[in-house]
């Protein structure tokens, strides 16, 4: 039978993908972890990591994963930088054709292909994105010293993201299509007793307005239908994540109704040889610590499976 070039391949570098890819070089597998961008994933615009166990003052983001990289390095992990633009994960090999056009093969296949910012579809959002528009605060916050900016969204990474703009914005308005946060409540707690925040519940952004040197003000409109505006010169979007499935998709891999990659809690997929590891996966919780865990739990997986796969 053909062999394949690698026994696995991963297939992403945040917090997943670089666990589960210090766990194979440790374990000697032959192993390549294909990333096209850097390694390090969302991570990278999170400001500041307080809940990763360790870390006892907390960490930057950047700093954890710079960790991170280098930690899979110490144990000699092979990593690409390169575009994929197909994969073929039916059969017992399978295959990772590049932008360039090289086809890598595996045995085994661990996607950590991660999540994007959700974007809100409204007028003016697509026009002033890098305008006005942003979907990272660390990214874009120190951007909007002094000045009046909104964040909409009620979860944890709005809130938090709304306490770190606070460092530079003058004031900065929370914007909320509920009366209730999602956030957890030391967060909650931080931001309604931070001077610089207010809050607007039950509305929502119509539309971004700007003029050619950016955004200048957003129409909203309450749960009572009422309009009104707010003047603004920053919009951060700040609601959710959508899966990096693009790839994944055409392989028939079980999803759930939102594109995100069902498995067992092996992070086995419906495809044998394929795991799926960190916020691709469909789940409640997604924390670092989560996506590192399962990236473990996946090369483990990966690893039994090749065991069994042996003649
Ligand atoms: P999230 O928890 O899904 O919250 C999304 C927020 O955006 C919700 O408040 C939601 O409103 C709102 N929203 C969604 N679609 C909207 C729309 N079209 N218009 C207006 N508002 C909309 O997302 P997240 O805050 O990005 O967090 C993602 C995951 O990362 C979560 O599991 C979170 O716990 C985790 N996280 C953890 C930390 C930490 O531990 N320090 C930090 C950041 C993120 P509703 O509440 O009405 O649904």
């Amino acid at each position: 039978m053909q062999q394949a070039q690698y026994q696995l391949i991963i297939v992403g570098g945040g917090p997943a993908g670089l666990t589960a890819g210090l766990y194979a070089a440790r374990s000697r597998l032959k192993t390549l972890l294909v990333e096209k961008g850097v390694t390090g994933g969302q991570v990278l615009s999170t400001d500041w990591v307080d809940n990763y166990p360790g870390f006892i003052e907390g960490i930057s983001g950047f700093d954890l994963m710079d960790k991170m990289t280098a930690h899979a390095d110490r144990f000699g992990l092979e990593k690409k930088y390169a575009t994929i633009v197909s994969l073929d994960l039916t059969g017992p090999i399978k295959s990772v054709t590049l932008e360039s056009g090289e086809i890598l093969t595996a045995a085994t296949v661990i996607l950590c292909t991660g999540a994007r910012p959700r974007r809100l579809d409204i007028p003016g959002e697509f026009e002033f994105t890098g305008r006005g528009v942003s979907y990272c605060a660390t990214c874009d916050g120190p951007f909007y010293r002094d000045q009046e900016i909104a964040v909409v969204g009620g979860g944890n990474t709005a809130i938090q993201d709304a306490l770190h703009l606070t460092k530079f914005a003058a004031k900065v308005t929370i914007i909320h299509r509920r009366s209730e946060l999602r956030a957890t409540k030391i967060l909650q707690e931080k931001a309604a007793s931070n001077p610089k925040i207010d809050f607007i519940w039950d509305t929502q952004v119509l539309e971004v307005r700007g003029n050619k040197s950016g955004v200048d003000s957003l129409l909203l409109k309450n749960h009572s239908g009422d309009e009104s505006v707010l003047n603004v010169s920053g919009l951060f979007v700040l609601i959710g994540i959508a899966p990096n499935n693009e790839l994944l998709l055409p392989n028939h891999l079980d999803a759930d109704k939102g594109g995100f990659i069902v498995t067992d809690e092996e992070m086995a997929t419906s495809i044998p040889g394929v795991f799926v590891a960190g916020d691709i996966r469909s789940k409640r919780s997604r924390q670092i610590i989560n996506a590192a865990g399962e990236g473990a739990v996946a090369e483990l997986s990966a690893e039994h499976y090749l065991g069994n796969q042996a003649p």
